[in-house]
């Protein structure tokens, strides 16, 4: 039997047109959440959130790097839909190169979508969420936040510094019942690891203790759990998705 614990609840899911957003959305739809999908393409938030099961989501563009398009989302959501319970920070890219070849534009890119994206969601969706006394914010960093990674000093910087903010956001709104948490995923099989080589495919399976890419439903699951019931002792944490990579 589905699991209807998100019933009556909204949740935003940034960057959900495909690949682990879409997952997440797919999950907390199935669960009874409505669920607003964006990305920066209309046609792509539109196409997922018309795929999504139950009735009544959205999908709309919303580029997270702009602060007026993020502010006006929010006000959208809260007006039409009444209300903002769930907020999951996922839309991200990555410009990997090595340091000493990285541009300016692509350390200004990936730090604005990852990072600042996320402060802003997170700013303009607070106010709401602490007038309610309830919500839930998630934000998707990962395993090479924590870990470094060559080729990666812009991404993992700014992965890393989702960690901080994911902690500071955590005390700064707890005494208003607003939890904040992060996921952060090892490899998962999407379009921004769907370049890797057969080689690259190879040695990365060996170092993981589950011998396998996770699948975007593994860490929608977590999400999923972090945005329900089960988790409202839980703040300011970190929770690994990635098969025993690194243990
Ligand atoms: P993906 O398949 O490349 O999808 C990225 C999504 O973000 C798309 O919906 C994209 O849509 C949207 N997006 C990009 N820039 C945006 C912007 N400025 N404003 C709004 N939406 C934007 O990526 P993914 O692999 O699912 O990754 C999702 C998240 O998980 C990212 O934060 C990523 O860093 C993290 N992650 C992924 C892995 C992995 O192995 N795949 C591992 C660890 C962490 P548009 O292009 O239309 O905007």
């Amino acid at each position: 039997m589905t699991d209807r614990t998100l019933e009556g609840k909204v949740a935003i899911v940034t960057g959900a047109s495909r690949g682990i957003g879409r997952a997440i959305a797919e999950r907390l739809a199935a669960d009874g959440a409505r669920v607003v999908i964006t990305a920066r393409s209309a046609e792509g938030a539109e196409g997922a959130a018309a795929g999504l099961p139950g009735a009544g989501h959205l999908g709309v563009s919303c580029d997270v790097t702009d602060a007026a398009a993020v502010d006006a989302l929010i006000k959208r959501v809260e007006g039409d839909l009444g209300s903002l319970d769930i907020l999951v920070n996922n839309a991200g890219i990555t410009r990997d190169n090595i340091m000493v070849r990285l541009g300016d534009d692509d350390w200004d890119q990936v730090l604005d979508t990852n990072l600042k994206g996320a402060f802003l969601m997170v700013r303009a969706a607070a106010r709401g969420m602490m007038k309610r006394r309830a919500g839930r914010i998630i934000n998707i960093t990962s395993i090479v936040g924590l870990t470094g990674n060559r080729g990666q000093v812009n991404y993992a910087a700014s992965k890393a510094g989702l960690v901080g903010l994911t902690k500071s956001v955590a005390k700064e709104l707890a005494s208003r019942n607003v939890l904040c948490n992060a996921v952060a995923p090892g490899f998962i099989e999407t379009d921004m690891t769907s370049e890797l080589t057969d080689a690259a495919r190879e040695s990365l399976q060996e170092q993981i203790a589950l011998g396998r890419l996770g699948a975007a439903e593994d860490v929608a699951g977590v999400v999923r759990f972090l945005a329900g019931a089960d988790a409202s002792y839980i703040t300011g944490q970190v929770i690994v998705v990635d098969g025993g990579m690194v243990v």
